[in-house]
C-alpha cells in the first residue's frame, strides 16, 4: 500500500496546514468532473481522499504513524455528509451548492421553530393569524425530483449506479473491506445533468409561505401549536418536517396571569375603604361587579371563581385574584384637610397608649 503522506506529496512532519493544502490542490487536480473518462485520476482522487481523511484526523495520523494502520472504514461508513464536512467548499465547487449534504435516501425535512406574539386578550379568546414562514418546500415543476420533465438521471460514472462503492486496503492488520456511499452521485446512481428550470435541480424553492393559524382559547406563554407538514422538505422523496408555532403572551397593563388564574389590583378611596362600594371591574370579557364591604383593609383579596383564563382542555376556567389598595391623597384639598383634620381629632388617642407595631397574628389569613 502506498504511503499516505506521499500520496498527498507532504513530509512526515506536515503540519495539519500543510496537509489540507496538498489535499485541496490534488482533489482539484483530479476531479473526476475534471478528468472525464480517466479512470486513472479517479483512481487517484479516491487514494487522494482516503489520505486525507486519515491525516487530517490527529487522532487517526497518529495511529497511522504508529501502527500503519489506515483504519478507513469507521468514517467512510458514515457516508457523504460526514466526510465531506471539513472541506465542504471543495464539494460546493464540483457538486454544486446543496448537495453535498445530501444521501440519497428518503430523509424526513427538519421541522422548524416560529415565534408567535399574543395580546393577554388574544389568549383569552383565542384568535386567527396569518404568518408568512421562510422555508424550503417541494419544488411543485418536478415534485422535488429535480429533473426537467421529460429527462432522467444519467447513469453515474463514478460507482456505476450501485450508489455505493467498495475498497479494500490492506493495512499491517490484515485486509479491510469498506463501503461507502459513492461521492459522485451522493448513493443516488445517477446524476442529474438536465436540472428543473424551476428549482436549479434542487428539488425544493426557498420561498416565504403564507399559513393561516387558528389559535386555541387558553393557550399561555411558551405554549406550542404544531403544524404537521410546513416545515422544512425532505430530501429523496422524505416527508417535510413539521412547524412549530411558539407561544409568546405580551405582559398585560392590568393583568398578570399565573397558569390559569389572573392576578389584578383594585384602587378605592380611604372613605370607599371605610364605608364600602360597589365596583364595577373591567374584565378581559366584560364587567363584574364587586362589592368591598366597609371596613375592608388595604391588601384584603377578592377571590372570583371562574373568572381566570379558560383552560385550553374543558370547559372551566382559572379563578380572578383582586388586590385592594387604597389611594392615599397626595395633595388634598383645603375641604378634605379640614375633614380629615376632623377625623384626626375624632380618632386621636392620648400619647400613653398609642401602639403603632402590629402583632404578627393580627396580619395574615
Ligand atoms: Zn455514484
Ligand atoms: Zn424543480
Amino acid at each position: 500500500m502506498e504511503d499516505l503522506y506521499s500520496l498527498l506529496g507532504v513530509s512526515r512532519n506536515a503540519s495539519q496546514e500543510e496537509i489540507k493544502r496538498a489535499y485541496r490542490r490534488l482533489a482539484r487536480e483530479y476531479h473526476p468532473d475534471l478528468n472525464r473518462g480517466d479512470r486513472e485520476a479517479e483512481a487517484r482522487f479516491k487514494d487522494i481522499a482516503r489520505a486525507y481523511e486519515v491525516l487530517s484526523d490527529p487522532q487517526r495520523r497518529r495511529r497511522y504513524d504508529l501502527y500503519g494502520d489506515a483504519d478507513i472504514s469507521p468514517a467512510a461508513e458514515r457516508g457523504f455528509a460526514d466526510f465531506t464536512s471539513p472541506f465542504g467548499d471543495i464539494f460546493d465547487l464540483f457538486f454544486g451548492r446543496g448537495r453535498r449534504d445530501r444521501e440519497w435516501a428518503p430523509r424526513r425535512g427538519s421541522d422548524l421553530t416560529w415565534r408567535l406574539t399574543l395580546t393577554l386578550e388574544e389568549a383569552f379568546f383565542g384568535t386567527e393569524r396569518v404568518i408568512e414562514v421562510p422555508r424550503h418546500r417541494e419544488c411543485g415543476s418536478c415534485s422535488g425530483s429535480g429533473l426537467e420533465a421529460g429527462y432522467d438521471l444519467d447513469l453515474c460514472p463514478a460507482c456505476g449506479g450501485e450508489g455505493r462503492i467498495t475498497s479494500t486496503k490492506r493495512t499491517a492488520f490484515g485486509t479491510f473491506t469498506s463501503t461507502s456511499t459513492c461521492r459522485r452521485c451522493g448513493g443516488r446512481g445517477g446524476i442529474n445533468t438536465h436540472p428543473c428550470p424551476a428549482c436549479g435541480g434542487e428539488g425544493t424553492l426557498f420561498e416565504a409561505e403564507r399559513i393561516e393559524l387558528k389559535v386555541p382559547a387558553g393557550v399561555d406563554d411558551g405554549d406550542r401549536l404544531r403544524v404537521p407538514g410546513k416545515g422544512e422538505a425532505g430530501s429523496g422523496g422524505g416527508a417535510p418536517g413539521d412547524l412549530y408555532v411558539v407561544m409568546e403572551i405580551e405582559p398585560h397593563p392590568y393583568f398578570e396571569r399565573r397558569g390559569e388564574d389572573l392576578y389584578g389590583r383594585i384602587m378605592v378611596s380611604v372613605a370607599e375603604a371605610v364605608l364600602g362600594t360597589e365596583l364595577e371591574v373591567e374584565l378581559l370579557d366584560g364587567k363584574e361587579k364587586l362589592k368591598v364591604p366597609p371596613g375592608t383593609q388595604p391588601g384584603h383579596v377578592f377571590v372570583i371563581r371562574n373568572k381566570g383564563m379558560p383552560m385550553l382542555r374543558g370547559g372551566r376556567r382559572g379563578d380572578l385574584y383582586l388586590e385592594l389598595m387604597v389611594e392615599i391623597p397626595e395633595k388634598p384639598s383645603h375641604e378634605e384637610k379640614r375633614i380629615f383634620k376632623e377625623l384626626a381629632r375624632l380618632q386621636s388617642r392620648n400619647g400613653n397608649d398609642r401602639k403603632c407595631l402590629v402583632p404578627r397574628e393580627a396580619d395574615g389569613a
